[in-house]
């Protein structure tokens, strides 16, 4: 013991344990207490107080068993620099039942269950605990440390004898199916004075070990099953510890080697005695099997473990999630307005990639078989989660592309009608973009191994641009069929004047001559913008005929302009005049006495008169076009109605006027020739 004034407190002796003891203070934990209650606290001493949350299979199990008061509790202290009670001198009675965990030192991730009170000399209540205590700890320790005296060796009937046939059964029980785990049970012989060796007490114990084995009654299917195809032995012992202190501490630190050191040969925590529970599921899986235990029900661990996998997958899937909903959230408001967001395709997948990554990271050290459902449950929330607004996002683009394509489609038509150019070169350009851009959008939100087609909407972007199609040529023919329809009626109204202006017996026929001509060339170019178009071609011939109907309509109607009233009126009295005032050579007439006046004149008005039912009703004789009306204008068309210029009623009025006219003319052309004769 040394005393340094000058540097404060410095440690007083130098142990073992004080060598191992490296950083935490007073961590143990009663896992299982006198009531037999398993603590809540298991949890946060694995995350908070031990560290061993985030280890994975990175981290050992070992449990020591043995009577009362063996020194069970000074030698894990001494082997892990746990802080175990051990039991004041001279105080030979049991302190707490129960069982206690700790963790080893910072270069031990190894958890300790102490086990206490495993004595089966008492009473049955204490052997209920023992073989419960037994169950508990082989279905989660990979090393079974069994402490005894060295003056127990050989006491076949002994309290030892008896912990150690509650282990074979309960293994029995646990592992009888499964070789694949196997026990390390490693003996430490306590209190070693006698000058037996080792080797013979370890033939001892062996021995023993084999009678308790082969007087199990084992199942029907073990008959032949071997104490080696579930356990490994190992003795050690140690010398007194009072009375041959410095071999104890030797032969502990010795011990301590074999429970650390991974590159010896004697390194204890071999891959065959593995639970397999991984660290962050062992708190779970650990207070299940105690449960099953206490209640006495079979412990199946297989179906344990994958409980165990389908309880953490589930954990690890909801916290897994967390970051990916958050990724995804962010953007759902700006898609449910109806945004196309661009980054939403970047975003989902790296989220994606991230939770899953997360997801395998911690599932993956499960029962495989539920790991994998677990997983592809987990990939399908994604997905559906991602579908969902996935599929917002392309029917945000659908609506898009359709309002975008009515506007710019509209516009187009116009500039490209200014432009001269045709149909499809402006409509059909503008259609494409908007299909690009559509299926460029779709094409953002693929995510690799994941077949999201999005057909129907493709399908439903083709119907709906297709309808606007076709609305815009439509317009576009509506268009056309007006310019045709005013390009053709000058031409029209041009040839009407000439032909009604000189009605001789060829005027109806120059009429129409001059219709059909019009008629031709305006069916011609109407033919080229409706390729240009590309109008079905069921839809064409309505297209003809309306164009028909138009420019009938407007021939009708200069027809009647030109047979108006006064208009009529006027070329009849042209007409008149024309024969009584003007002889066959074109000169104007002098009239004689001679001359039968009366005569002339009459034959003069009845010509006149018979040009009123030749303008009265069209004569379609001479055209082409117009020989079979049904075929030209569209369905309904009342032709015949159009075909009437002057009705009769209309034609009689017209008639008395022109009468009344011609009177005055006469009156005049006699008075004329009255004072011609006077002079
Ligand atoms: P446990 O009940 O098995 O955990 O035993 P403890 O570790 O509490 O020790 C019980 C008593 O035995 C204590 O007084 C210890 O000091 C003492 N003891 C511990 N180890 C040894 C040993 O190797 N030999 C002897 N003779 N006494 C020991
Ligand atoms: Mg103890």
């Amino acid at each position: 013991r040394r005393s340094n004034g000058s540097q404060g407190i410095v440690p007083s002796r130098q142990s073992a344990t004080n060598l191992v003891r490296e950083r935490h203070e007073f961590t143990r934990l009663q896992l299982i207490d006198d009531e037999q209650n398993f603590s809540e606290e298991l949890p946060n001493y694995m995350q908070n107080k031990w560290g061993l949350e985030d280890s994975g299979f990175n981290y050992d199990v070992v449990a020591v068993f043995g009577s009362q008061s063996t020194g069970k509790s000074t030698l894990l202290n001494r082997l892990f620099g746990t802080r175990f009670d051990v039991m004041n001198e001279g105080q030979r009675q049991q302190t707490t039942r129960g069982i206690w965990a700790d963790r080893g030192t910072d270069s031990m991730p190894v958890l300790i269950l102490d086990v206490e009170g495993t004595d089966g000399r008492e009473r049955g209540e204490n052997q209920d605990f023992e073989r419960k205590s037994a169950l508990f700890s082989l279905a989660i320790s990979e090393v079974l440390i069994v402490n005894m005296w060295e003056t127990m060796v050989g006491l076949y009937n002994g309290a030892n004898m008896g912990l150690l046939k509650t282990v074979m059964e309960v293994n029995l029980q646990l592992f009888g199916g499964n070789r694949n785990s196997k026990t390390l049970l490693y003996f430490v012989i306590r209190d070693h004075v006698s000058s037996t060796p080792l080797s013979s007490l370890a033939d001892t114990l062996s021995i023993d070990l084999q009678r308790i084995w082969d007087g199990l009654s084992r199942p029907d299917g073990l008959a032949n099953a071997q104490l080696s195809d579930y356990f490994d032995v190992r003795f050690t012992s140690l010398s007194h510890k009072t009375l041959q202190p410095e071999n104890f501490e030797r032969q502990a630190l010795d011990l301590r080697r074999q429970f650390t050191d991974k590159k010896s040969d004697d390194y204890v925590f071999q891959p065959a005695y593995k639970r397999r529970v991984p660290a962050d599921g062992f708190p779970r899986y650990a207070q299940a099997v105690w449960e099953k235990v206490v209640s006495n029900k079979d412990l199946d661990l297989p179906t344990q473990q994958e409980l165990l996998a389908q309880y953490r997958c589930d954990e690890i899937a909801a916290t897994a999630i967390g970051p990916f909903r958050e990724a995804v959230e962010s953007l759902r408001p700006r898609v449910q307005r109806g945004q196309i967001v661009d980054e939403l395709g970047d975003v989902s997948r790296k989220a994606r990639t991230q939770a899953i990554g997360a997801f395998d990271e911690q599932a993956a050290r499960y029962h495989s078989e539920v790991y994998q459902k677990k997983r592809a449950a987990f990939v399908q929330t994604l997905d559906s989660e991602l579908h969902a607004m996935f599929l917002n996002q392309v029917k945000n683009a659908l609506t898009l592309a359709a309002e975008t394509f009515s506007s710019q489609g509209f516009r187009a038509l116009e500039e490209g009608a200014d432009e001269g150019r045709g149909f499809n070169e402006t409509v059909g350009a503008v259609r494409v973009h908007m299909e690009e851009q559509f299926i460029a959008t779709v094409r953002a939100l693929a995510v690799p191994g994941v077949s999201w087609s999005f057909e129907s909407e493709i399908e439903q972007l083709e119907a709906q641009l297709e309808a606007i199609m076709e609305k815009l040529r439509k317009a576009e023919m509506e268009r056309v069929l007006e310019r045709l329809r005013r390009d053709a009626r000058d031409a029209v109204a041009e040839s009407v004047a000439e032909h009604l202006g000189n009605p001789d017996d060829g005027m109806w026929a120059g009429v129409m001559a001059g219709f059909d001509a019009a008629c031709v060339q305006a069916d011609s170019q109407l033919i080229n913008r409706m390729d240009a178009a590309g109008v079905e071609p069921q839809a064409r011939s309505a297209l003809v005929r309306k164009l028909h109907q138009l420019l009938w309509d407007d021939a009708a109607d200069v027809l009647r302009e030109e047979v108006a009233d006064q208009m009529v009126l006027l070329k009849l009295r042209t007409a008149l005049e024309d024969r009584f005032r003007y002889d066959a050579a074109g000169l104007p007439r002098v009239w004689r006495p001679t001359d039968d006046i009366d005569a002339q004149f009459a034959t003069a008005r009845s010509a006149a008169q018979a040009l009123l039912p030749k303008f009265s009703k069209v004569d379609i004789s001479g055209s082409i076009k117009l020989r079979r009306p049904a075929d030209f204008f569209p369905a309904g068309y009342d032709f015949a109605r159009t075909l009437v210029l002057i009705s009769p009623a209309r034609a009689r009025e017209v008639g008395k006027r022109f009468g009344r006219e011609a009177d005055a003319l006469y009156l005049e052309a006699k008075r004329a020739m009255v004072t011609t004769q006077n002079q």
